[in-house]
């Protein structure tokens, strides 16, 4: 590992990576990798999870082909020098930014998206010009094969290396001094990583997760509502770090969107022989799913088979916020209702709980909208969508307290990877003598008057 780290050290070195016809050489050559070894992909992370390829090129390879499109196309724009304007008492004198790549980068990805969770990292470390070091999860085990494959068998080791393993790999791993650390994971492990990163003072971005909220207000559209819900919940079997954790619907609207949710899922046809459903990851997710369905408060489905890790879409109604199943994050096809009358009390329960990686609002209400908008603090989030914000290139994503920190995509993940070197370049022909001592009344009264302007 040391002597990894100590390669792709020597590699950033050597300025290599500071080329931006190099960054777009790799980003293209990442592309056509990907390109060409989609199907391997496929069939890999249909045999951890049953995902079909459908949603794996929609909700990973899709994304992570537009990240590296757009990020040969912008990078001459965001890695060049940007010039800001010089105050008053500095003239005369340029002022700019200079873009830097950070060094040597540490990726960690998490197993829900882990094509998407690996690469669209990766592609933003490229394009700042770091180097990097990939650690996919493990849990999904050929997926991770096939990321590593991909990887080492086409990238120099020294600039681009993908490390496999679990915790005890990954314990190691942060043991060491790199220049950029960024996790996606567990809010739990996020807090492990920060620690680690701490020790050396290395710059992190934390991607975490969280229990989201949906709002559904009595004036909602209530029939696209519920079909943009139980497609964003269900997606993925739930377990999508920005699915809608749990509903807020308003008392009054409570029979009628019932039956609107009920008739969603009933025509959604969530089964994985069909490709619109997938596995829980391992048999110990499906146990702590399980464990949160509490019987007399299931609606809908409610029922398993563990032995192939499905858990039927399950609806648990007439939750309150202090059942177990709003302690944690759920992470699984269980999507509780908590039925209120009050928005501000409702607005004031969720600011009670860590704040969460997104938030969504189901409504026609301006003034509901603005309220839940401005009230409540979270990473990202939708009006009378759910799950849709991470897919425009021109937001960056990430969350908030205990939702994480940094945000990525696009330039903001340029950004993630950078410092930004702040120049103030002075010419020598003039030398203003009014810093310089001896100080008297007329140059302190001088040194104000622009202190003032500026
Ligand atoms: P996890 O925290 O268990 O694992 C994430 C990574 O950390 C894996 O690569 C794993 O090998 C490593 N890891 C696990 N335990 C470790 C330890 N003790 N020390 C060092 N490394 C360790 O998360 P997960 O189960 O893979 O993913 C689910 C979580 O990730 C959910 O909370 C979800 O919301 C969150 N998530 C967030 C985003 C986002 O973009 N914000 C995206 C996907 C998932």
């Amino acid at each position: 590992m040391q002597n990894l780290i100590q390669a792709q050290r020597n590699f950033f070195n050597s300025n290599a990576t500071k080329n931006i016809k190099f960054r777009k050489q790799q980003l293209q050559k990442l592309f056509d990798v990907l390109k060409d070894n989609e199907q391997l992909m496929y069939d890999a992370i249909y045999t951890d999870f049953k995902k079909s390829s459908f949603d794996t090129f929609t909700t990973e390879l899709g994304l992570v082909y537009s990240d590296i499109k757009e990020a040969i196309k912008k990078v001459d724009d965001w890695a060049s020098i940007k010039n800001r304007p010089t105050n008053l008492l500095n003239l005369p004198a340029k002022s700019y930014v200079i873009p830097e790549p950070l060094g040597v980068s540490l990726v960690i990805g998490a197993w829900n998206y882990p094509y998407q969770l690996s690469f669209a990292p990766a592609v933003s470390a490229i394009v700042a010009g770091c180097t990097v070091i990939l650690k996919p999860s493990e849990i999904p085990e050929n997926t991770s094969r096939v990321i590593a494959k991909i990887v080492n068998s086409n990238f120099d080791s020294n600039f681009f290396k993908v490390v496999q393993g679990g915790v005890e790999e990954t314990t190691e791993l942060l043991k060491e001094k790199f220049d950029k650390i960024f996790f996606t994971g567990s809010t739990a492990v996020g807090k492990i990583v920060y620690q680690a990163a701490a020790k050396h003072l290395t710059p992190v971005t934390l991607e975490l997760g969280g229990k989201s909220p949906a709002f559904i207000t009595q004036n909602a559209n209530l029939k696209i509502a519920a079909k943009r819900l139980i497609w964003s919940k269900f997606l993925n079997a739930g377990q999508t770090c920005i699915a809608p954790d749990y509903l807020l619907v308003h008392e009054s609207i409570k029979d009628k969107f019932l039956n609107l949710l009920k008739s969603e899922i009933e025509a959604s046809h969530f089964d994985t022989k069909n490709g619109n459903y997938v596995q829980i990851v391992n048999k110990r997710n499906v146990e702590r799913l399980v464990d949160l369905i509490d019987p007399k408060k299931v609606y809908l489905g409610g029922n398993y088979d563990a032995g192939n890790r499905m858990i039927e879409p399950t609806i648990l109604d007439d939750i309150s916020f202090e059942d177990s199943i709003m302690e944690e994050e759920i992470f699984g096809p269980i999507l509780p209702i908590i039925y209120y009358d009050d928005l501000d009390e409702a607005i004031a329960k969720v600011k009670e709980m860590p704040k969460p990686l997104s938030c969504y609002v189901f409504t026609k209400s301006k003034t509901s909208k603005n309220k839940i908008l401005s009230e409540i603090s979270f990473g990202g989030g939708c009006v009378n969508e759910a799950v849709m914000h991470l897919s425009n290139p021109n937001f960056g994503f990430g969350g908030v307290g205990d939702s994480g920190m940094g945000s990525y995509h696009g330039e903001e993940g340029f950004k993630a990877f950078s410092h930004f070197k702040s120049i103030l370049d002075k010419p020598t022909w003039i030398e203003p003598n009014i810093k310089y001592y001896p100080h008297t009344p007329l140059k302190l009264k001088l040194l104000k008057f622009f202190f003032r302007l500026n």
